[in-house]
């Protein structure tokens, strides 16, 4: 576990990792001082710190933030105070963001589709861990680092999607049988050389990750080639409304004992958590406009931080505040929530259960929504939020 004290320099400690956000003991004082016309997004400080030392302690291995889930300066400044100096990215865009924030960050180009300009500059910028699928990206890395003899390369493999509630498709990654002759051509321009996988996101299969690493384990006895890196990736669950995982260290002992069961102790251990490290760390407030029959019109939606809630249906826990209060739900019914665009498709597609009296001018808070939510917004019609403030204490919800 890295320890604050290796923690050189320009951000002494969370109190700075926070500076430049507002803070509030809890959402409605929150949403009473900041009066803001756009949805609010939240920062919880504790759940943060409390997910970065669960990876950090538990996990066998190095843990890297995959930056996509959230990459606001704040949150990326807090995980790096808890201990987190590794981070997966996936565009030129988001290393120059996350280096401008935190200058000293390991980043790990990940994406296994770089254009030439990417690879070359993330390379200038001291990027040595690239992942790739095909041998075209291979002879790309090689022109484009100068033949560069420090890299190290990791093969993206394509692996069931089986236990994922949001499953990546295998849009990536090379098969077990194409694996020896990339990994083979890999040795040869590079310093170290692993392999990568994504099990798909909110994996709810504990044996997803050892099951790919088994097969990874045969494949390579098979052919003989030995590699340096093994890098799990993300996937791993936090809880929803109707999906609960099993603990997150179940997941690190079974990773752990695949790990030595076949025998690649010695090898060096990634894993790419986005949604589990921040998603229970951040929550977004939307406001109703606008009340018409069983219909609510709120300031966000699927072009903002709701895409989710929105296009997948999925459910997050959701509480209603009316001036600064917490309402309580005695009487509920449902109502078909509505995004602010003028887009049809800009719309829940399940009905939601509020208090029966929900009306203009309340604030529904949806949680668990510190990932893929701020992350994903647009700025589509004009509608989208730059309000984020910390939260000393969530009010309720694990
Ligand atoms: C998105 C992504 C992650 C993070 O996935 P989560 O399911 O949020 O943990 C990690 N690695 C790569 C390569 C990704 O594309």
């Amino acid at each position: 576990m890295q320890l604050l004290e290796d923690y050189e320099g320009y951000v002494a400690d969370r109190e700075q990792a926070l500076a430049g956000l507002r803070r509030y003991e809890n959402e409605a004082t929150a949403l009473e001082i900041e009066q803001s016309n756009d949805a609010v997004h939240f920062l919880y400080i504790d759940k943060i710190t409390e997910a970065a030392s669960t990876f950090l302690s538990g996990f066998p291995g190095t843990c890297l933030y995959a930056a996509k889930a959230n990459p606001h300066p704040a949150l990326l400044r807090l995980l790096w105070a808890a201990g987190v100096r590794h981070f997966e990215v996936a565009s030129i865009r988001e290393i120059e963001n996350l280096l401008v924030v935190l200058p000293l960050a390991q980043l790990y180009f990940m994406h296994p589709v770089k254009s030439r300009q990417a690879i070359n500059r993330a390379y200038g910028l001291g990027v040595r861990h690239f992942a790739f699928d095909s041998l075209d990206e291979l002879r790309k890395i090689k022109q484009e680092t100068g033949h560069a003899e420090d890299l190290s390369l990791l093969l993206r493999l394509s692996v069931s999607q089986a236990g994922a509630a949001y499953p990546l498709d295998n849009k990536f990654g090379a098969t077990l049988m194409e694996a020896p002759l990339l990994l083979t051509h890999a040795r040869q321009i590079a310093h170290k050389v692993g392999v990568t996988f994504h099990v798909g996101s909110q994996c709810l299969e504990v044996d997803a990750y050892a099951n790919a690493i088994w097969n990874i384990a045969n494949m390579l006895e098979g052919c003989g080639v030995k590699i340096d890196m093994i890098d799990v990736g993300g996937g791993f669950p936090v809880s929803y409304p109707d999906m609960e995982p099993v603990p997150l260290q179940d997941y690190f002992d079974a990773i752990q004992k695949a790990v030595e069961e076949c025998g690649f102790q010695d090898i060096d251990l990634f894993c790419e958590p986005g949604r589990a490290l921040v998603a229970k760390g951040g929550a977004v407030a939307v406001r109703v406009e606008m009340r018409r029959g069983q219909s609510l019109y709120l300031n966000d939606g699927t072009y903002g931080s709701l895409f989710d809630a929105g296009q997948l249906g999925w459910s997050f826990p959701i509480e209603l505040y009316r001036a600064g209060r917490l309402q309580s739900c005695d009487e509920v019914s449902s109502f078909q929530l509505y995004g602010p665009t003028c887009d049809s498709i800009d719309k829940m597609k399940e009905r939601l259960d509020l208090p029966d009296d929900v009306c203009e001018g309340d604030w529904i808070i949806f949680r668990h929504l510190g990932a893929y939510g701020y992350a994903m917004q647009t700025k589509f019609n004009g509608f989208y939020s730059e309000t984020m403030v910390a939260i000393e204490s969530a009010t309720q919800n694990p």
